[in-house]
């Protein structure tokens, strides 16, 4: 490994999964990649991997987060990352929920750390964890700069007819409820980064970003400030997910509370864990919902159906608070990958100014790449987001403030 002028370790951290990445932030290079999954379970998996050398330590139990993160800094040793000999400058923490009071990136205090433990019930699965990531790795590498990178950040200046649910005013106030967004930073780099790609302006371009992983969501932005973002208070609104149904009728939770009977915490785990395309044709993963698909399965089918349905609807509505749409991104695992769900979100949209090149679209390019017509008034691309280089970027630039 050539040495790097200097590094930052951008750290993940779930409920029983912990990333790591270790990113030159100058030259955007990765120079070492790992996860530790299964934290707390009877037998975890960890690996790392530094240029074309993997270590890993897959079997034996990792009690909690800050034995896992040991073991990730001894697997960056194993394959020849060891972080004092990579001028590591700082840590940088993906944080989800900012509520009303972060959205900057903001260094690591007790302080910050007790806020965002209060903000827990805004995002109960995701806030928690990561809080742990930080504490764990305070504690492990306690001379450097900790600094946390809200996913919320990026959509903090949504315009308020976009940010604001026509609930009661005094309710949403006193509770703090409003449409805060996510996936914040994958947003922001992508459609920086399309600009880049297109030789153009931020400033001049109007662009709707598709961030479609397991978690998904669309952005309307127009000259790099968002206009209306798909997700809200939590991630569960917009797009179909994974496990998440994205939009649904309110009066549904109500009617299952007084006619069901089912609990909060039953409606929650049915909402978060058992909905989407999950919930509907029994595959998380699109690879395998393809399958099922191409098998004849008639609900993996209709999961699909309703997928790529919200989705145009989503295109249309923010084509129309744009006004003039120049480009559609789509990023994240399906977004880059899933040949399919870009054709089928994109047909027949000719009349809109969208014309697909069904062989640039079928193109296997792991790559930022135009997927549109030559002459078409809309630009479709395929951009690869990478959050983790986006929050080491946003780390140096908070240590560069001083
Ligand atoms: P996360 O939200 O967990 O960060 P990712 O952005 O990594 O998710 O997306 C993961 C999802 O991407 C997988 O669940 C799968 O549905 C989809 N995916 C990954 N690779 C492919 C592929 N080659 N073809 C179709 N879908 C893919």
């Amino acid at each position: 490994m050539t040495a790097p002028g200097r590094t930052v370790l951008v750290v993940n951290s779930g409920s029983s999964s912990l990333k790591c990445q270790l990113i030159d932030p100058d030259s955007g290079a990765s120079l070492a990649d790992g996860t530790v999954e299964r934290i707390g379970e009877d037998s975890a998996l960890a690996g790392m991997t530094v240029g074309d050398r993997e270590a890993r330590r897959d079997g034996p139990a990792i009690a909690d987060h800050e034995a896992a993160l040991r073991t990730a800094f001894d697997l960056l040793d194993e394959a020849g990352a060891s972080l004092d000999t990579v001028n590591l400058v700082a840590v940088g923490h993906r944080a989800v929920h900012g509520g009303r009071s972060f959205y900057e990136p903001t260094p690591v205090t007790d302080e910050l750390i007790a806020k965002m433990r209060e903000l827990a019930p805004l995002a109960p699965l995701h806030n928690p964890p990561s809080v742990l990531g930080m504490e764990v790795a305070r504690k492990l590498l306690p001379d450097l700069p900790h600094i946390a990178v809200f996913d919320t950040g990026f959509f903090h200046d949504l315009p308020a007819a976009a940010a604001t649910y026509a609930i009661d005013r005094t309710v949403s106030e006193k509770w703090h409820i409003r449409r805060y967004g996510f996936h914040g930073t994958s947003h922001k780099y992508v459609s920086e980064q399309a600009a880049v790609f297109l030789d153009a302006p931020l400033t001049s371009l109007n662009q709707i970003v598709l961030h479609l992983g397991n978690g998904a969501s669309a952005s309307a932005i127009a000259g790099g400030r968002p206009v209306d973002t798909s997700m809200g208070l939590t991630p569960l609104e917009g797009l179909v997910m994974g496990t998440r149904p994205g939009d649904v009728d309110a009066g549904i939770i109500l009617y299952l509370s007084r006619t069901a009977k089912m609990s909060v915490d039953e409606i929650d785990e049915m909402l978060n864990r058992r909905s989407g395309v999950f919930g509907l044709g029994g595959e998380i993963d699109f690879r395998e919902l393809r399958e099922q698909i191409e098998s004849g399965d008639a609900a993996a089918q209709l999961a699909y159906d309703v997928y790529i349905h919200r989705l145009r609807k989503y295109i249309g509505a923010y084509m129309a608070l744009l006004g003039r749409t120049d480009v559609i991104v789509f990023t994240a695992g399906v977004g880059e990958n899933d040949v399919n769900v870009r054709r089928d979100a994109m047909t027949g949209l000719g009349g809109l100014g969208i014309e697909l090149d069904e062989q640039l679209n079928a193109g296997p390019a792991k790559t930022a790449r135009r997927i549109s017509a030559d002459g078409s008034p809309t630009t479709v691309l395929v951009m690869p987001t990478n959050e983790e280089l986006a929050i080491a970027r946003d780390c140096v630039a908070v240590l560069a403030a001083g």
